[in-house]
């Protein structure tokens, strides 16, 4: 894959409006920082090939590369990616009595991964107000604290960096697809160095269709809501179509999503994934059950993480209702289609000049069958 320096990252990526702050390049060198959810670059950098440029999941994508490193086959046109199986959960007997965003399988997962010594460190998503932060946890109880969803843009990737630096070697993340896939990008080895190994041990995608930019949400929220005051914040499934704002005073503020959209950043709108397609196991809400989550096993590894906590108590499964997965194929479909349109008119996949930089590349057969 095409890697090239810092200089192209910012002038195409960041100056272009087209970064989700999901952290791959955070904190891998003194120059690139995120403040409140944006990312900047304090001093110019001359490097002509960069880990930043690398695990950027906007620069030099190649979908087929990708998959055949991770499913053994170049990318296809399913709009939930290459999977295994798709089921329903949420967390078992032994992993209950906290707050979460559905039905709790991805701390549930998190929690049993780190207990059983899966992984040595795990890559939550906390938060300080409305602002979401990284974090290390080492610690089952801990995942607890990480529970619930932030529906802005975090850099959740930077403490992968971090983690590494404090030597932990076998990291479990839950990230979004953005995140998901710098993620993967980082486990290729992109610059080819001779003392690589992948740091990370298991990768749990959480769905997603857009994350907002806190310099806009914050605002935007404490004009309607003491901040201090809220404790969960839903999008509940359509038909609800409102962003629900849940207070620890006992009130439900609802926000109609006509409203929320306004506020949805562009770079969101080039994203062809929604389910995190380069992870171990995947999850979202389920349609019609808000206690309970959407799981898709992708890997062995992924299975064999379910398939133990299942065992254990960690976890409950069942069988996917059939019209469930319609819809969700459906949503992901159009969420493929439209970003892969859209980027692909921009002049920003497949580009064929040396010198010019694609978002992404694929097959033109599988690019073509996708947008239609
Ligand atoms: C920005 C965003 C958009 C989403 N959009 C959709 C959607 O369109 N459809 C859908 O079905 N589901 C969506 N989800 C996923 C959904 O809200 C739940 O996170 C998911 O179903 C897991 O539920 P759970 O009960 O297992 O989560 P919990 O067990 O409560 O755990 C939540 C997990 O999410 C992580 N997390 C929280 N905020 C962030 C963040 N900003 N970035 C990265 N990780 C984070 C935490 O680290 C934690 O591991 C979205 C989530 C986010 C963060």
């Amino acid at each position: 894959m095409k890697v090239l320096g810092s200089n192209k990252l910012l002038d195409n990526i960041i100056n272009g409006n087209l970064c989700t702050g999901c952290g791959a390049c955070i904190d891998l060198c003194p120059y690139f920082k995120s403040y409140k959810g944006k990312t900047v670059m304090l001093f110019p950098c001359t490097i002509p090939r960069g880990k930043c440029f690398a695990y950027c999941p906007r620069l030099e994508v190649d979908l087929d590369y990708m998959s055949g490193k991770y499913f053994g086959k170049p990318y296809g046109t399913d709009p939930l990616g290459f999977y295994q199986s798709i089921l329903t959960s949420k967390a078992g007997w032994k992993f209950t009595g906290n707050k979460f965003q559905a039905g709790g399988t991805a701390s549930a997962i998190m929690y049993f991964a780190l207990e059983r010594g899966y992984i040595d460190g795990a890559v939550l998503t906390g938060r300080e107000g409305l602002l979401p932060e990284p974090r290390i946890v080492t610690y089952p109880e801990d995942v607890l604290s990480c529970a619930l969803s932030m529906y802005t843009a975090a850099p959740t990737i930077s403490a992968v960096h971090s983690a590494m630096r404090k030597g932990l070697s076998r990291i479990g993340v839950a990230s979004t697809p953005c995140q998901t896939l710098s993620a993967a990008l980082m486990r290729t080895n992109p610059l080819e160095e001779n003392d690589f190994t992948d740091p990370i041990d298991l990768v749990v995608g959480i769905f997603c269709t857009w994350a907002l930019d806190f310099r806009v949400f914050e605002p935007f929220m404490s004009s309607r809501v003491d901040i201090k005051t809220i404790e969960k914040t839903d999008i509940p499934p359509p038909p609800a179509e409102a962003m629900e704002i849940h207070t620890n005073e006992g009130e439900t503020l609802s926000i109609p999503l006509d409203e929320i959209r306004t506020l949805i950043p562009d770079a969101c709108s080039y994203c062809i994934d929604m389910t995190s397609e380069f992870s171990d196991i995947s999850v979202g809400v389920l349609e019609g059950d808000p206690g309970k989550n959407t799981l898709i096993i992708r890997t062995e590894r992924g299975r064999t993480i379910v398939d133990e906590a299942v065992r254990e108590g960690y976890l409950i499964v069942d069988d996917m209702p059939e019209m469930n997965l319609i819809h969700l194929k459906h949503a992901a479909g159009n969420k493929k289609k439209r970003a892969l349109k859209k980027a692909y008119e921009a002049g920003m996949v497949n580009n064929p000049a040396e010198d010019e930089i694609s978002y992404l590349r694929l097959h033109n057969k599988t690019l073509k069958e996708i947008i239609g």
